[in-house]
C-alpha cells in the first residue's frame, strides 16, 4: 500500500491521507482531521470509512463542555449521533474532588451537588470563572447590576453550598 493511503472505503475506493483530511478517491467521502472540536486519529477514520458507528470521546461544544458521542459517515460526511449513550464528560473537578459536568444553564458537581449557574446577576460567567468558583476561590466581578439597577463591584465565592457576595 502506498504511504498516503489510509485504508479502503466501504465503497471499495482508496482513502487518501491529506494534510487536513482523509478522503475517498472514489466516492469523495471526507473526514476532516480536526472537526467537532477534536482530532480524528487515523485509527478512528479507518473505522468510519468502514461504515462503523462507534463512540468517540472528547468532543468539545462551543461552550467548552466536553461530551462523548457516536459518529458515523452519512452521505459523505461525518455525522454525530446524539442518543441515550451520549454523555457529558468531566470538565474539571470540584474542590470536594467530585466531577463537574454541564447541566442546562449551569454546572453541577456530581458528588456534593454544588450547582453554579452560568449567569450571575447580569453577568454570564466564563468557563474559567466557573472553574475558579468550583475550586473554592473567590471571584471578583465588576459592573454587576442589582435588581434596583445599581452598578457595583463584588467578590463572590461559595461557602456551605451558597454563593456569597462581598462588596468591594
Ligand atoms: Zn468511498
Ligand atoms: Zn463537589
Amino acid at each position: 500500500m502506498e504511504e498516503n493511503i489510509l485504508s479502503k472505503c466501504q465503497c471499495g475506493g482508496n482513502v487518501k491521507i491529506f494534510d487536513a483530511l482523509y478522503e475517498c478517491e472514489d466516492c469523495k467521502t471526507q473526514v476532516w482531521k480536526y472537526s467537532f472540536g477534536r482530532e480524528f486519529k487515523e485509527k478512528e477514520a479507518k473505522k468510519l470509512f468502514k461504515g462503523d458507528s462507534f463512540m468517540l470521546k472528547g468532543f468539545k461544544s462551543s461552550t467548552n463542555s466536553l461530551y462523548d458521542t457516536k459518529a458515523i459517515i452519512n452521505d459523505g460526511k461525518v455525522e454525530l449521533i446524539f442518543d441515550e449513550d451520549t454523555k457529558s464528560t468531566t470538565m474539571f473537578l470540584c474542590e470536594c474532588g467530585g466531577e463537574v459536568t454541564q447541566i442546562s444553564q449551569g454546572y453541577k458537581c456530581n458528588s456534593c451537588e454544588k450547582i453554579i449557574w452560568a449567569k450571575f446577576m447580569n453577568k454570564l460567567l466564563t468557563f474559567r470563572q466557573i472553574r475558579k468558583l468550583f475550586k473554592g476561590d473567590g471571584l471578583k466581578l465588576n459592573n454587576l447590576k442589582s435588581q434596583r439597577g445599581n452598578i457595583f463591584n463584588a467578590e463572590i465565592f461559595y461557602v456551605n453550598n451558597e454563593l456569597n457576595l462581598e462588596y468591594i
